[in-house]
């Protein structure tokens, strides 16, 4: 925890180290059997569904055109360029200037044909367990709560209901395995019963492991241009971090789109640092 803290300030992240009893000050419903936490005020919990929605009504009223439920099964190219995408209807849309990937796990399936052999992308999928459970005694949990480890994250919903999630990825299909399983829910919640002893006496609302998320060996994500065609952008592999991080790279992403030149900011995304350690 320490480490943690110590680069994160470096960082630029405001982070404070708290023994047992300053945690549990901040954190009275917590079990008292802990050895201390890394406080980092600037954390917050949003609503990512309402940021999705604003995000895509910002995107309508400055002339974007957004179609959902339009699986994109190949990637059309001539010459080095990204001329189309063909929709799984059989549909091609035609790509202008640029063709930007940001679907997540949908990326490399859809690079992997035109990527080349030096090209390595070590990314697992994920699909972390989500599950909700009641607040008959209106508790507060006054943060975004998670364990050093990654097994466990508390949020709080506007009307108390608790949000865990965290800990034990559930396995998959490529159909996908929407409800979770018993075994990490039953993990999930001993972890969480453990940290918030008054959990215990919550009802179990549902569980949901519908979300896909790509992850890389280091935890870093990639952005980057594919070697065989210059006009095309892809940035994944968000690790988890995704949301926290959106706006940032939302940021970057536009002026690369925009301006042409790749941001220095985004080099240490690059997927050159898995081709060896001289080739960056
Ligand atoms: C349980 C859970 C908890 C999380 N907690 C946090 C947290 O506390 N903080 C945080 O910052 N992040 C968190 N994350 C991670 C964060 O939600 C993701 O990193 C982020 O949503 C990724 O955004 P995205 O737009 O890149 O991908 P996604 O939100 O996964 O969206 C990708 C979209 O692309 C679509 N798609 C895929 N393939 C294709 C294709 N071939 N054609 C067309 N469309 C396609 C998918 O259907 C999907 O709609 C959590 C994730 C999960 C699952």
């Amino acid at each position: 925890m320490e480490a943690m803290a110590m680069v994160q300030n470096a960082l630029g992240v405001p982070a404070q180290l708290l023994n047992r009893d300053e945690t549990l000050e901040r954190e009275p419903e917590l079990s008292g059997d802990l050895i201390g936490s890394v406080y980092c005020p600037n954390d917050g919990v949003c609503d990512h569904t309402f940021a999705t929605l604003a995000f895509a009504k910002q995107a309508r009223k400055a002339g974007a055109n957004l179609r959902t439920g339009a699986r994109v099964t190949e990637i059309l190219h001539d010459k080095g360029s990204a001329t189309g995408v063909r929709l799984a209807s059989g549909e091609v849309v035609p790509v202008g200037e640029n063709l930007v990937l940001l679907a997540n796990s949908g990326v490399l399936p859809l690079l992997k044909p035109i990527l080349q052999q030096q090209e390595i992308m070590p990314v697992i999928t994920q699909m972390p367990q989500m599950m909700f459970v009641t607040n008959p005694h209106g508790k507060k949990i006054n943060h975004l709560l998670g364990h050093a480890h990654r097994t466990l994250s508390v949020k709080q919903l506007q009307d108390g209901t608790l949000m865990l999630s965290g800990g034990q990825s559930v396995a998959h299909t490529p159909e996908g395995r929407w409800k979770g399983s018993l075994s990490s829910t039953a993990l999930g919640l001993t972890n969480a019963i453990a940290t918030l002893p008054f959990i215990d006496e919550s009802s179990f609302l549902k569980v949901d492991a519908s979300r896909i998320e790509s992850c890389t060996v280091d935890g870093i994500p990639i952005v980057d241009t594919p070697a065989a065609l210059h006009n095309t952008i892809y940035g994944f592999a968000w690790t988890v971090h995704g949301f926290a991080i959106a706006l940032g790279f939302t940021k970057y992403l536009t002026d690369w789109i925009v301006g042409g030149e790749k941001p220095q900011a985004l080099e240490v995304f690059s997927g050159k640092r898995f081709q060896g350690p001289l080739a960056n």
